[in-house]
């Protein structure tokens, strides 16, 4: 699918930036070691022209499910509170930005290429299974993964049936890469595409944000078609506040592979409000049902064998991510009810392995569903317990 659209330049600073799900919320300046990057970034990014377009936009074929969307602005303070992972992803914006403003010759074009397209571009790399087989910046998780794969294959009876794609910075070091993205998915001819490289190969032979910021690989989605990307970036940045990258893998993989049965089984699942109609009832649902698979999964013994709080601890960080924008309050559910329907995968895991028994997706889906209102609303009265109305 081919879909270009013009956006304005605040909109595209924003929108490439993936990592937790749809929220509203804007990044903080406030830190720890970012901060001394902050000011200078905050003061000299009123610099750049915010009117700029981009030269490309892309929606994912088919029914997808973004996972790890954020969205957040340098320029605007935020009200949301602190949090390890704010401050990494606010090292690594302001890190981008400064790095971007060292290196730019003030033509505007540059902002639209390096700050919107090339977001862009990994993306359209990573769905179209360029530079994919590896995982982790330099590869050092690849057997991991793989293993991984081959686990939740066996599972959940999946074989051979989803492809599993890593996303890496590098891949934008490659120019041919950005021209064909640019020859397949923009309407710019020949001679503007030359031009665009130009801007590239400038920037990456001039500042030192390419390979190394991780922010260029930050997707994790999961489409309709059994394709899963997970980027490096998101992975190292959920490490860099403490977490084991090796939990957080399994854990963002465990995530998608929830959707891919989802997916697997649309049309056929009986839920209470339809799957995938966008909806904040149904986007809930069906993130709150991946939850529930994901934490089934993970602590089955003979699924990921983890123990429930080693999990706990990694979703508990996954879920408090993006909470504080959430301007739909239902519409990903709350962090205490993702980490509920996660405890109670959990539980119903627990509960099998006494007889070591791996339930039918079918099972697991109806367990899910016998939970889902208590689920929803016993930490609705959590969430409202500690507020002042
Ligand atoms: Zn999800």
């Amino acid at each position: 699918m081919k879909m270009i659209t013009k956006k304005k330049f605040l909109v595209a600073l924003t929108a490439g930036f993936i990592f937790v799900s749809c929220s509203s919320d804007e990044e903080t300046l406030s830190g720890t070691e970012s901060d001394l990057n902050a000011v200078s970034a905050t003061a000299s990014i009123n610099s750049i022209p915010q009117n700029i377009e981009g030269n490309l936009s892309w929606n994912l074929p088919g029914k997808t499910s973004h996972e790890f969307k954020n969205n957040f602005n340098v320029v605007v303070p935020s009200e949301c509170g602190d949090t390890p992972f704010r401050s990494v992803i606010s090292f690594y914006n302001n890190a981008l930005i400064g790095g971007f403003l060292g290196s730019w010759d003030g033509n505007p074009d540059a902002i639209g290429v390096i700050l919107d397209d090339y977001f862009i571009i990994n993306q359209i790399a990573a769905f179209d299974n360029i530079n994919t087989d590896t995982f982790g910046a330099n590869g050092e998780y690849t057997h991991y993964v793989k293993n991984r794969v081959r686990s939740l294959e066996k599972f959940w009876d999946m074989p051979n049936l989803i492809s599993v794609r890593g996303q890496h910075t590098s891949t934008l070091e490659d120019l041919n890469v950005l021209r064909y993205v640019y020859e397949n998915y923009s309407s710019a001819p020949p001679e503007v595409i030359d031009y665009l490289l130009g801007i590239a190969e400038n920037f990456n032979t001039t500042s030192d944000q390419i390979p190394e910021n991780p922010l260029y690989a930050s997707d994790g989605f999961a489409t309709f078609g059994g394709i899963i990307v997970v980027g490096d970036g998101i992975v190292s940045m959920l490490a860099e506040t403490g977490l084991d990258a090796k939990v957080v893998w399994s854990g963002i993989l465990a995530h998608e592979w929830g959707h891919q049965i989802q997916f697997q089984n649309f049309g056929n699942w009986e839920y209470p409000v339809p799957a995938f109609n966008n909806t904040p009832e149904s986007t809930r649902m069906t993130e709150l049902e991946a939850d529930f698979l994901t934490a089934y999964y993970l602590t089955h013994k003979r699924g990921g064998t983890y123990n429930w709080k080693r999990v706990e601890d990694v979703l508990a960080s996954f879920f408090n991510i993006g909470d504080c924008g959430f301007e739909s309050p239902g519409h990903h559910g709350t962090p205490n009810q993702r980490l509920e329907a996660a405890r109670q995968g959990y539980l119903f895991a627990s509960n099998q392995k006494k007889k070591g028994q791996i339930a039918t997706a079918q099972s697991v889906h109806d367990a899910f569903l016998s939970k889902l209102d208590g689920i929803v609303g016993g930490s609705d009265a959590a969430d409202n317990a500690g507020n002042l109305h």
